[in-house]
């Protein structure tokens, strides 16, 4: 089995699947590739046309003792019914965030812990 093959089981992301997947001494970067080419507003609207990208990357829960981070291009777009410049949502993050939800669930979760 490819190691991207058994990122995409073991991670299990909606719309993105992996294609690469690095050892890095931070920790495992896991690169993905979005599979729609719409680009979402937080707000809802949507469109295809892109602003810029750049790329960014979410701390994600760890994989053993290894830290795990899901790297990404992201873009922006000029929202018409925001009348601004945004960057579009990821379904594995939380617009702005620098952490996957699946990672701010774990911590919210343990936080509520005695
Ligand atoms: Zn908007």
């Amino acid at each position: 089995m490819r190691v991207t093959t058994a990122f995409n089981k073991i991670l299990g992301l909606s719309g993105a699947s992996v294609l690469s997947v690095a050892f890095t001494p931070d920790g495992i970067v896991v690169g993905l590739r979005r599979r729609c080419r719409r680009l979402v507003c937080p707000c809802g609207f949507s469109t295809r046309g892109t602003y810029d990208r750049s790329r960014r990357r979410w701390r994600h829960l760890d994989l053993g003792a290894s830290r795990l981070y899901l790297e990404a291009e992201i873009r922006r777009l000029s929202c018409k019914r925001c009348g601004r410049v945004r960057t579009e949502e990821v379904p594995w993050a939380r617009p702005g965030a620098r952490h996957t939800r699946d990672f701010e669930d774990v911590v919210a979760w343990l936080a509520q812990r005695p």
